[in-house]
């Protein structure tokens, strides 16, 4: 499938995994997928297993396209993963949906992840044969030939994982499956998020992307898996390892600028409030002379909060969100694709007429969406736009698990900020410093700003078209 015209740029993946010994696990991961379809829209997948048979479901399309009840009933078992996917690498076909499964000998492999291996083509030299080169195929190949090779001993798949998890390089948080237990993988920068939750009456134990998750299916939050820590989950309890060398963890800024919901904590800090204290800052950063702040929806809503309070200037609402437009396979002829942007967000004149506007946004990417916004807002009616956005300028590609395209695609890789301004039509503009963004996340931990000041904290492939603005100079 293509991606849609109207499609902002990808996003990274959800992942959620269970091992409750005394119930049928599909209809809670169905739940838990339900809470991270945010995360990825083009494909959802489960895979559960009763202790001897694996069975796997996945599809194209969002989780209540792809799952209901008849193909949830023949999900049997009491251990499971599952995964909503929007791609990064590879591309977006059947074949590259999640878990992927391979059978080893007696053992059945089912794994998912969330993120981006950087040294994929390394690794995939190494493997003959290989059909698939996604980064998520090629990590369950890896491992299947650690099994196959012996290497491991009566732990099977476990060992096997410990051993070669260490050769994969970049962003990853993994859940894997054989037919009795579960296993949970985080990189040792920590790119992405993962925690651990417990289901309530010791009915077992619940790992997801975000916490918003774990609330869905009644688990208690009991901690963060660590950046470089592997979880083994299965009858004996949660055994804990380290096979990577430490490393300083480097968490990714923008999954609480905009990835995460809000109603996620990450490290112990709600993703809600730290976007309200970005608002905060970025009113003290960047005040603006107007009569109302609007948020665009939804992403920009906590931050408008805080900066109408910082301000005090009146928030309100100026633009409403169609909240069930999401992809679709219908192009849209000429017509819609002009009117574009009204098929997700249509303003309310009534409150912007003749108003002086702070239109406050969570980020810039391409600058196609903020640029026909600040069109629509106007034709509604204002006076006056101001643009404050509660992220820095966006310049530079993800390698570590979000696809925000190469460098020529990003408006402030190209632009100085009045450039930016001009082009997208606004009367002023103001971005929140890198500063102002981990001041206000606010838990002193270290942060991967990458996208935002060009400092790779791990390794980049080599061969990448990422950088072809660089290239070309
Ligand atoms: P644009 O003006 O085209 O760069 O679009 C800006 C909008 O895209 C903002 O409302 C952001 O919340 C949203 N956005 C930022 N990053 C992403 C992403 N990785 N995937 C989808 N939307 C995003």
């Amino acid at each position: 499938m293509a991606r849609h015209p109207l499609d902002p740029p990808g996003e990274a993946c959800g992942v959620f995994g269970i091992y409750s010994p005394r119930q049928r696990v599909s209809p809670l991961i169905y739940f838990g997928l339900s809470a991270l379809q945010h995360r990825g829209q083009e494909s959802a997948g489960i895979a559960t297993s009763d202790g001897n048979l694996l069975t796997v479901h996945r599809d194209m399309g969002l989780v209540a396209q792809v799952f209901d009840e008849p193909s949830l009933a023949a999900l049997d078992g009491h251990v499971g993963i599952g995964h909503t996917r929007y791609s990064t690498t590879g591309a977006t076909v059947w074949e590259n949906s999640q878990p992927v499964h391979r059978q080893i000998g007696d053992t059945s492999l089912a794994l998912a992840h969330n993120g981006n291996l950087t040294n994929t083509a390394e690794l995939a030299e190494g493997i003959d044969g290989l059909r698939s080169t996604s980064d998520s195929h090629v990590m369950a190949e890896s491992i299947a030939r650690a099994v196959e090779d012996g290497r491991s001993d009566a732990r099977g798949l476990e060992n096997a994982i410990l051993e070669v998890i260490p050769t994969f390089e970049g962003a990853f948080c993994l859940v894997a499956m054989d037919q009795g237990r579960l296993i949970a993988a985080r990189d040792s920068n920590g790119f992405r998020p993962l925690c651990l939750g417990e289901l309530p009456d010791e009915e077992g134990y619940v790992v997801a992307s975000e916490t918003a998750a774990l609330d869905l299916v009644g688990a208690r939050y009991v901690r963060e898996v660590e950046p470089g820590e592997v979880l083994v989950i299965d009858a004996s309890g949660v055994r804990s390892f380290h096979p990577f060398p430490k490393t300083n963890p480097t968490f990714c800024v923008f999954e609480y600028v905009y990835f995460a919901r809000p109603d996620t904590r990450i490290g112990g800090v709600s993703v809600h409030a730290a976007r309200q204290r970005m608002g905060v800052r970025l009113a003290r950063e960047h005040p603006a002379h107007a009569d109302l702040v609007v948020p665009v929806p939804e992403s920009g809503i906590p931050a408008a909060q805080g900066f109408s309070r910082q301000s005090g200037i009146p928030y309100g609402d100026g633009l409403v969100k169609n909240r069930y437009v999401g992809r679709t396979f219908i192009e849209p002829n000429q017509l819609i694709r002009d009117q574009g942007i009204r098929m997700k967000l249509n303003p309310i004149p009534e409150n912007l007429v003749g108003r002086r506007v702070v239109l406050v946004d969570d980020s810039i990417v391409r600058g196609s969406t903020t640029r026909k916004l600040i069109r629509l807002v106007r034709s509604a009616g204002a006076d006056e736009v101001h643009v404050r956005i509660s992220s820095p300028p966006y310049r530079w590609p993800c390698f570590y698990g979000m696809d925000t395209g190469d460098r020529s695609t990003l408006i402030a890789a190209n632009m100085e900020i009045d450039e930016i301004r001009d082009h997208i039509g606004a009367d002023s503009i103001g971005y929140l410093s890198v500063d102002g963004l981990v001041e206000s996340i606010g838990n002193g931990e270290g942060h991967c700003t990458a996208c935002l000041t060009g400092e790779y904290p791990a390794p980049i492939p080599e061969d990448s078209d990422k950088l072809l603005l660089e290239k070309t100079r």
